[in-house]
């Protein structure tokens, strides 16, 4: 039984059914408080190979809440997504990441330890690069974290080693570049209260009563002005992640690696490819720059190849056309 934190939630939903594919059962823990309980219904009606997912509410944050799932479930390897994300609350409220983000991770290491489970997979970011020193960015870059999200991921790697080190916890930390997309047979999505990514915010502003869509910032030192950025398709995402489980299962020692594309697309372009897939003329402002965001951000991608065997498969494209047809749906 594989254990997944976050599981009610956008990268961890599509992880889910990723892994009961693959022959795993799931039991998810999540507090709900940014997951949602139709995912979890929604990942319940999955009919993958008879494999099951249960569903435990609880916050990690509380230690006996997370024990009661390693009392209740023979585990044998954790997939821990739970976490806040959004960098600019991540800097006006840092001590609310800190908690979440770091404490609640020290507690879920705890119980692992105390239920003798040695295996994580880790959802950590390309953030804990901070302002890339060159492009595409591989696994040596330095990791200078300019956001207290970004940094609330590189302490937790960091303590990561420690525990390697010292009680034999093996880790593979995944860096996400620009997650981009949704299950291509629509069981779940993406679905963020406010929402404040690209894709769906272009997307939304193409239906009735959405907003105009905002473009942040067209001075960046890019081929076109805008921020580029390396767009990962959830489903290549979750792949890795099975891939990466397997890796540890079949003895890998803990490692680090980037998922992205190898690929940057620009604010612009990707705008343009929504209008060309929406076939929609979509209303845009043209807005100052966001604090904090890079100009380019692309992910060399090599060492998952090699190490991992995990090859990307889907475009851009496709990660815009499923999260069309998923918005659709809203
Ligand atoms: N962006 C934008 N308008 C939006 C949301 C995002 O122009 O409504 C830009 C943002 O400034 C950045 C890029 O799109 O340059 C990707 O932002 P997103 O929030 O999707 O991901 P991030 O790069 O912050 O992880």
């Amino acid at each position: 039984m594989i254990l997944v934190t976050g599981g009610a939630g956008y990268i961890g939903s599509h992880n889910v059914i990723t892994l009961m594919e693959s022959g795993y059962d799931v039991v998810i823990f999540d507090n709900l408080e940014l997951g949602h309980i139709e995912t979890v219904e929604a990942l319940r009606k999955i009919d993958a190979k008879g494999k099951v997912v249960d569903f435990i509410k609880g916050d990690l944050q509380n230690y006996n809440e997370i024990c009661d799932v390693f009392k209740k479930h023979k585990i044998d390897s954790v997939i821990h997504f739970a976490a806040y994300s959004q960098v600019a609350e991540s800097v006006k409220n840092p001590q609310k990441y800190y908690f979440n983000n770091v404490f609640g991770t020290l507690n879920l290491l705890k119980a692992m330890l105390s239920f003798d489970v040695k295996k994580i997979v880790f959802s950590s970011t390309a953030a804990t690069y901070g302002e890339p020193d060159y492009v595409p960015i591989d696994e040596n870059h330095p990791q200078v974290p300019i956001n207290t999200y970004g940094k609330t991921k590189l302490m937790i790697e960091n303590i990561m080693d420690d525990y390697d080190k010292a009680y034999g916890l093996k880790s593979v930390r995944l860096r996400y570049f620009n997650v981009a997309g949704v299950d291509s047979k629509i069981r779940v999505g993406e679905w963020h209260e406010p929402e404040t990514h690209l894709i769906p915010n272009i997307l939304k502003s193409t239906f009735s009563g959405g907003k105009t869509f905002q473009m942040f910032g067209t001075d960046y030192p890019t081929k076109d002005g805008t921020c580029v950025r390396d767009y990962i398709n959830i489903e290549d995402l979750a792949n890795a992640h099975v891939l990466a489980l397997k890796y540890l299962e079949n003895g890998g020692v803990t490692s680090f690696f980037n998922l992205g594309t190898n690929e940057g697309n620009s604010v612009k372009e990707v705008f343009t490819t929504c209008e060309k897939i929406t076939g929609k003329q979509i209303p845009v402002d043209i807005k100052g720059r966001r604090e904090g965001d890079p100009a380019i951000l692309i992910a060399d991608n090599k060492k998952a190849k090699e190490v991992l065997g995990w090859n990307p498969e889907k475009s851009l494209e496709e990660s815009i056309l499923s999260a069309y047809n998923w918005e659709k749906t809203l």
